[in-house]
């Protein structure tokens, strides 16, 4: 039914939601599946699924949002209604974003970095990837191939408001700013891309720096924002971007690890975070002068893709449909809500 719909280019900001499979754990566990998506843009989370007769539940919650894909979408159709319609934006000299937001194990890493088969990611299945393609494709076709642009990529990590270079060892970077507000983050590494497998290149060897050292893939990678941008360049100056975040978990564990003091100071860096991201889409929305951007490190090192007319954004939230996950998927919901 969604694929019916055309992709909307008309929009600033594209909210959307995805929901994942219930996984082999929660079926194991018995988990309910509690969240049905009944068109292509609503979603309904029934908290106590207790079917009143063949059509209604007791306690539903309704959310509406641009689009709604359910556990049968894949990464393609979602990047066609998400990342797709702004990719052009950059070759007119936009500035493009688009954040996949959700707790830990909802799929974001599975969105933007691509499917896992068994503990393999493959890359070439994400929207990292995806983006990367239409790029190429672009790029050769008559409008643009006389622009004589350059392709780079970029990729790092923002972990306890501090910024590390996943394409070189993980290296601690400053981040500063002009007088003209001006952000820079000093010395990060832009490797020129000629194909589609050049950036996978890149986004394998970024993979495999952010979880490196890690007993479990997840507990470190899930606390930090990971960024992945293609800038074009034009005689050496900045064209376009487009930056492709995978955001950390949303979910409150300061509570279940009140004896780690380390985690509750992630926590909270990663709440002030979020919070500013949403603060700084809205500001954005309702055209505000003043956009808080210096509230957080995410928000300021993505100021330049924010600014100016010619931005716009996308947010994927990604849902996990289990009972268990029922506050964290509700506080997915409408934190999505808010920033529409
Ligand atoms: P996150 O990055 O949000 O923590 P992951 O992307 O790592 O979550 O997903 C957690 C697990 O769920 C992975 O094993 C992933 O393959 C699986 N998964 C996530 N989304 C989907 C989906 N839409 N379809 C199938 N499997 C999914
Ligand atoms: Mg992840």
């Amino acid at each position: 039914k969604v694929s019916s719909l055309e992709p909307r280019e008309d929009h600033q900001i594209c909210v959307c939601v995805r929901k994942r499979p219930l996984n082999q754990r929660e079926t194991t566990m018995k988990d309910l599946d509690i969240i049905t998506i009944p068109s292509d843009n609503v979603v309904m989370v029934h908290e106590s699924k207790q079917k009143v007769d063949l059509t209604r539940y007791l306690e539903n919650q309704t959310f509406c949002f641009d689009h709604a894909f359910d556990d049968t979408a894949s990464n393609e159709l979602v990047y066609q209604f998400t990342a797709q319609p702004l990719v052009e934006s950059i070759f007119r000299k936009g500035m493009a974003t688009c954040f996949a937001y959700g707790q830990t194990g909802s799929g974001k890493t599975h969105t933007m970095g691509g499917a896992f088969s068994g503990r393999d990611q493959d890359c070439s299945k994400g929207i990292y990837a995806l983006v990367a393609r239409d790029v190429f494709l672009l790029l050769q076709t008559a409008a643009y191939e006389k622009l004589g642009l350059k392709v780079y990529g970029t990729f790092f990590e923002i972990y306890g408001g501090k910024v590390y270079d996943l394409l070189n060892l993980k290296k601690k970077l400053q981040v500063l700013e002009d007088g003209n507000q001006q952000v820079q983050v000093v010395g990060l590494q832009e490797q020129e891309v000629c194909c589609v497998e050049d950036v996978l290149n890149l986004v394998e060897l970024g993979n495999s720096c952010r979880t490196s050292g890690q007993t479990s893939v997840n507990a470190h990678s899930s606390r930090s924002h990971a960024v992945f941008q293609i800038i074009l360049k034009s005689g050496g100056k900045l064209h376009g971007k487009f930056s492709l975040v995978d955001l950390a978990g949303n979910e409150r564990g300061a509570d279940t690890a009140k004896a780690n003091r380390k985690r509750q100071l992630e926590g909270a860096e990663i709440n002030k975070s979020l919070l500013a991201l949403k603060e700084c889409i809205r500001a954005l929305g309702q055209n505000k002068s003043h956009t808080p951007f210096r509230a957080s490190k995410l928000t300021q090192v993505l100021r330049d893709s924010f600014i100016g007319q010619n931005s716009s954004t996308c947010m994927i939230a990604t849902i996990s449909p289990g009972m268990a996950s029922c506050e964290n998927t509700l506080d997915t919901l409408r934190y999505a809500n808010r920033v529409k």
